[in-house]
C-alpha cells in the first residue's frame, strides 16, 4: 500500500462537442461509504467527476458496492471507499491538517483500481479555504472536493501511474482552496491518461 496525496487531449475538430459519443469505454466507479454521503455532496461529487472524466473522454457509470451483483462483470472500473464523515461541519474543526486526502492501493509498483478517500482530512482542507457565505453550501462544496480528490486518483490508476502533473487536478498536493475553487480542470497534457485501461 502506497500513500498519495493526492484524470483529453481534445481533438477539438472532431470531438470536442458536448453531446457526441465518448471514444472510450466507460469507467465504472463502484461506490462506497463508511458513513451516508449527503445528497447535496453526493450530487455535486457526480457532477463534478463526470465533468473531469469527460475531460479524457471518459463517461462514468456510477455503481454503488452494495447494488453489485457477484459476478457483475465491468470492462473497466474503479472500487473507491469513502472514509469518515463527508458531511462538511459548520462548527470549527479542530482536525491536524496534515496527512494524506486519500490514497490508491498498489502492489508490485502497479497502481491498483483501489481507492480510499479520507472525507475526515478532506473536510479539513476544504473547510479551511471556506470563508463567509460558503459554508451555508458547505456540503456542496464538500462534494467537489471530494470528486477532485478521487479524480487525481482515478487518474494514477487508469495512468497507472506515480508521478504527478504539473497543474491542474493531477498536480501533487491539492491545496483546500483549489478543492473548493469554482472551477479546477485537468491540464490537457495530463487528460490523456484518463483513457487508458484499468484492467490489466
Ligand atoms: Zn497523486
Amino acid at each position: 500500500m502506497r500513500f498519495l496525496l493526492l484524470p483529453c487531449l481534445l481533438i477539438p475538430s472532431l470531438w470536442g462537442f458536448e453531446g457526441l459519443p465518448a471514444l472510450h469505454a466507460p469507467l465504472t466507479v463502484v461506490v462506497d461509504s463508511e458513513k451516508p454521503i449527503p445528497s447535496t455532496a453526493l450530487q455535486e461529487l457526480q457532477a463534478e467527476l463526470d465533468k473531469l472524466l469527460s475531460q479524457g473522454q471518459r463517461h462514468v457509470e456510477w455503481k454503488l458496492r452494495s447494488q453489485m451483483q457477484p459476478g457483475a462483470e465491468a470492462a473497466d472500473l474503479v472500487v473507491v471507499r469513502f472514509r469518515g464523515s463527508c458531511r462538511m461541519e459548520t462548527a470549527p474543526i479542530l482536525l491536524d491538517e496534515r496527512g494524506p486526502l486519500a490514497f490508491t492501493h498498489t502492489a508490485d509498483g502497479e497502481v491498483l483500481p483501489f481507492s480510499e478517500v479520507l472525507c475526515d482530512q478532506v473536510k479539513v482542507a476544504a473547510r479551511s479555504a471556506m470563508h463567509g457565505g460558503q459554508l451555508r453550501d458547505g456540503d456542496k462544496l464538500m462534494g467537489r472536493a471530494m470528486a477532485r480528490v478521487l479524480a487525481h486518483e482515478i487518474w494514477h490508476i487508469t495512468g497507472n501511474t506515480h508521478n504527478h502533473g504539473k497543474h491542474g487536478v493531477a498536480s501533487r498536493g491539492l491545496t483546500g482552496a483549489q478543492l473548493i475553487a469554482d472551477r479546477l480542470d485537468f491540464d490537457r497534457s495530463d487528460a490523456g491518461a484518463l483513457t487508458r485501461k484499468t484492467v490489466r
